[in-house]
């Protein structure tokens, strides 16, 4: 992993506050970093652990031995926990994982002088698994620090999050997201369009490129312009390819629907940043077939769906009658 501070994008104001605690030896021993998905509070939660087993002030020295365990994963002191599940069942942090750390921190640390426990998704603990923790955190014994992250905050038990200094981390300006695309070395059109799209996440924004997102996000454009025309045998069968894509696919696909509807209001609006930027051109031509009425018709279609499919339903029969509604709109 990753150790020191430098190249994490933004969040310039906690990364000092986190460094001026651990200066002045006032870091507490549970914090809680909390904020949505995929805007660096993992690498940041990394970059302290490393400075607290370093031990070496502010920032991990990058050349002891514990520095360079710790690049390669192997710190006997660095205990990471994260949702493991089987199938396709939803994954969780279970009460043996967190006994099987509380086990560990009880020895001495080997490398450094003290241990850290990171606890990523922390939400994604359940019950048992937050109450066995929550005796650890009341009654620490030995010299741990631990750092949970959730995008969830209210996901965690209020005895928890009393437990804990909480610390939030926002979303990342396009600009600065877009930037950093460019300096990944992707093109200056896509990386400022997978800005757009990703609402402040370089996560979000990494996820997209690496998973064809802007793939899904053009048959949805396509599936919004064509739909008028299908006849039936085309709505089953685009109701089957749908109803069989993996769920969280289909929420990104809706999601993008979203995104494309929204564009079409704020061009009617003047038009200033869109989400698809790179289709301004696109969208502008084929805004008189989506006049404000069917436009809001459909935010409301899909947002119905949006629904049906976080509940644990047949998708199939659903998306039947989600294109059944979007042909007749
Ligand atoms: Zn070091």
């Amino acid at each position: 992993m990753e150790i020191t501070w430098d190249g994490i994008l933004g969040h310039a104001v906690q990364v000092g506050q986190l460094k001026k605690l651990v200066r002045e030896g006032r870091l507490p021993h549970a914090l809680l970093f909390t904020g949505p998905a995929g805007v660096g509070k993992r690498r940041i939660a990394e970059a302290l652990a490393a400075t607290l087993l370093c031990g070496q002030g502010e920032q991990a020295c990058g050349r002891c031995a514990g520095c360079i365990a710790l690049q390669e994963d192997t710190h006997p002191d660095f205990y990471r926990i994260v949702p493991a599940g089987t199938g396709k069942a939803a994954k969780i942090i279970r009460i043996d994982q967190i006994r099987a750390m509380q086990s560990e921190i009880a020895r001495l640390p080997l490398l450094a002088d003290k241990r850290v426990v990171l606890i990523d998704e922390a939400e994604k603990m359940n019950e048992a698994a937050e109450n066995s923790l929550l005796k650890t955190l009341e009654e620490p014994t030995g010299r741990v620090n631990f750092i949970l992250i959730t995008s969830q905050r209210s996901g965690l038990l209020d005895t928890i999050l009393s437990r804990c200094m909480q610390m939030s981390f926002g979303t990342l300006p396009r600009k600065m997201l877009a930037a950093e695309l460019v300096r990944r070395g992707l093109p200056e059109t896509q990386a400022t369009g997978l800005a757009a799209l990703s609402d402040g996440s370089i996560g979000g924004a990494l996820r997209l490129e690496q998973d064809d997102g802007l793939v899904l996000r053009d048959t949805a454009l396509t599936f919004l312009t064509e739909v008028k025309s299908f006849d039936m045998e085309h709505i089953w069968a685009k109701a089957e390819e749908l109803g069989n894509m993996p769920r969280e696919k289909l929420l990104e696909w809706l999601a993008y629907l979203v995104m494309l509807l929204r564009d079409f209001l704020v061009l009617y609006n003047g038009g200033k940043s869109l989400y698809n930027e790179d289709l301004r051109e696109k969208l502008v031509q084929i805004l008189a077939d989506f006049p404000v009425r069917r436009v809001f018709l459909w935010l409301g279609l899909v947002s119905l769906m949006q629904k049906r499919c976080l509940a644990n339903v047949n998708l199939r029969l659903q998306m039947e009658g989600f294109l059944i509604r979007a042909h007749e709109i």
